[in-house]
């Protein structure tokens, strides 16, 4: 076995001569794989899109070597590259898709533990209720905020009953279950 490459970005190693290692360096995984590595951002989707729409070089496809390198308006994707970018981007989807259903699992929680809240309320109030003590807990409920009708505000000494009750009023009162 002859002189080995090896290529940090790539993680695996080829035969050490200028034409594979000049057609590795060159080539678009290793310049992927090069800038995802100062790049950890760097969109493989987007390089797939950018090197489809563009027509294969035939020179570096053919003779493994071109000249203008990366900056070769032609793809330098081989069939196994983009498929290799294929899986890649696949993946990529799959995960995103995955912390997308955990998002919205999280959003189920929440719904849940507020419906949980909401039904142990509600049989506390029934085991309430059974226990024989029907007293409705005024504190829970929200009451509007009640105002004497404008009409009225030109009386000057308006009777009680006319009135609109206080919020201490109405908690401090008691209700009672019909039926
Ligand atoms: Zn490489
Ligand atoms: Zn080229």
């Amino acid at each position: 076995m002859g002189k080995r490459y090896y290529c940090d970005y790539c993680k695996k190693s080829f035969a050490d001569n200028p034409v594979s290692r000049k057609t590795h360096l060159n080539g678009v995984v290793h310049g992927q794989n090069k800038r995802s590595h100062y790049n950890a951002l760097r969109d493989e989707e987007e390089t797939l899109k950018d090197e489809s729409s563009k027509r294969p070089c035939r020179s570096f496809l053919s003779a493994g070597d071109c000249k203008f390198g990366e900056r070769c308006q032609y793809s330098h994707l081989t069939n196994e590259d983009k498929a290799r970018l294929t899986e890649i981007v696949n993946k990529k989807k799959k995960l995103a898709e995955m912390k997308l259903q955990e998002g919205s699992r999280e959003e189920d929680n929440s719904v849940l533990q507020s419906l949980n809240a909401w039904q142990s309320e509600k049989t506390a109030f029934q085991r309430e209720s059974e226990n024989g003590s029907i007293v409705r807990k005024a504190s829970a409920i929200i009451f509007p905020d009640y105002r004497l009708a404008s009409c009225f505000n030109t009386i000057v000494n308006p009777p009680p009953s006319l009135l609109p009750p206080t919020k201490e009023e109405l908690r401090a009162a008691e209700y009672a279950e019909w039926g």
